[in-house]
């Protein structure tokens, strides 16, 4: 029978679709700013060194294959917890955390959606615009009514905290807020400290439950709890928040799929009952996390000699990306260009938002073989001292 006749071709993944068009083209001169992994000065990928480290330990202690549990690596919750909430954490104290491993930040924002489509009766959760693409198909697959609220500035190019506010305070008690912890992506564009009280307020006053997007702790700032600023805050504010944790970025466990999802609840007894629903949730998806890329953040977050140097290493990324940051901006004065691109190095973390329009960009990849997102986003991590005059020359010429 023709089962599989009436199955339509689907539309490329549009941030996967980039790097497909960048293997193609055969300009020596090719850059590709898709792709949302960090790349060495070199433009190679880069393994840390705590990463090898911790992976040659776990080979030689010859440790079996046996399952794991539902809910993980048994060991490595606590530590992805105290990573996220921070060593002195009231709530880890006071045992009110519920955390799980799960496959990478995806996972975590998948489960989480899970969650709150089972047990939070709006079933209705508020993303940001632009956010992340993936977190609309995350989220509507998870069951929920999904709506925007406004977060980025066109004309400023920066955080609009106003529109940000007035819709916070419009949105229906009872529902869910999706917010980036830091390195928003794609804007680059982060709230201040003092706009993240002014948030934390009002989705308090209206009743929201905050559900925290950490993909890139330690990646923005170079610091890990820096960069745990806003989650920390809302926690001490006596927020109930979900959160979810990538160590894809920050360890470059990429392709390895570590992450956690965790649950502040409001007391040990209430962690039980959310961990067990929380079992029932991720049993039948994946049945249980994988061992491997776990065991190996396990061993560098309780190692205070691997901890050492991933932090450096984390400082170390986070610093070139500054730097290259800085390095594009100058080249783009160098080149004679007059556009306002501070936002450049305003911007945190990974991308950079250029705010350049759709003809720009594809004439950046058509006659400069310069290889992004259409939505005029690039990633810094693409960029090394080797390619930033080229790029600059480039994004000068579609510019000017
Ligand atoms: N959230 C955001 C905002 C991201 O940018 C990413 C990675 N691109 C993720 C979550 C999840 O990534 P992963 O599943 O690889 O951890």
């Amino acid at each position: 029978l023709p089962w599989f006749r009436n199955v339509p071709s689907a539309p490329a993944d549009p941030i996967l679709g980039v790097t497909e068009a960048f293997k193609k083209d055969v300009n020596p001169n090719k850059i590709n700013l898709g792709v949302g992994a960090y790349r060495d000065n070199e433009g190679k990928p880069f393994v840390l060194r705590a990463v090898r480290e911790a992976e040659q330990q776990i080979v030689d202690a010859k440790l079996d294959k046996e399952y794991s549990t539902i809910t993980g690596v048994p060991e490595f919750s606590p530590l992805a917890a105290k990573l996220a909430f921070g060593e002195n954490s009231k709530v880890l104290q006071d045992k009110r955390v519920f955390t799980t491993q799960s496959i990478s930040g995806t996972g975590a924002l998948r489960i989480g959606g899970q969650f709150v489509e089972k047990f939070i009766p709006s079933k209705t959760l508020y993303y940001p615009t632009p956010t992340w693409a993936n977190h609309l198909p995350v989220f509507r697959n998870s069951g929920l009514t999904i709506q925007p609220y406004r977060y980025y500035d066109k004309s400023t190019l920066g955080f609009d905290v106003q529109g940000a506010l007035d819709d916070i305070s419009k949105m229906p008690e009872g529902s869910v807020i999706l917010l980036h912890a830091c390195a928003h992506n794609p804007t680059g564009v982060d709230p201040s400290k003092d706009q993240w009280k002014d948030i934390s307020r009002v989705v308090k006053e209206r009743k929201i439950l905050p559900f925290f997007d950490m993909a890139y702790q330690g990646f923005a700032s170079g610091d890990v709890d820096d960069d745990a600023f806003a989650l920390r805050y809302f926690v001490e504010q006596g927020h109930n928040v979900l959160v979810a944790q990538s160590f894809a970025k920050n360890m470059g466990l990429y392709g390895e799929r570590v992450g956690a999802f965790s649950i502040v609840c409001d007391s040990e007894e209430e962690v039980g009952r959310v961990g067990s629903q929380m079992k029932i949730i991720i049993r039948p998806m994946i049945s249980m996390p994988p061992l491997h890329g776990a065991r190996i953040a396990s061993r560098i977050l309780n190692d205070p000699k691997l901890k050492q140097s991933w932090l450096e290493d984390v400082k170390l990324m986070a610093d070139r990306i500054k730097s290259m940051r800085t390095a594009l901006k100058q080249g783009l004065k160098a080149e004679g260009s007059t556009r306002d691109w501070e936002h450049i190095t305003n911007q945190i973390g990974m991308f950079c938002f250029t705010g350049i329009n759709q003809e720009q960009v594809q004439k950046l990849i058509k006659e400069h073989s310069v290889y992004l997102t259409n939505d005029g986003r690039i990633s810094i991590s693409g960029i090394n001292t080797g390619n930033v005059a080229y790029l600059a020359k480039a994004l000068h010429s579609v510019t000017k």
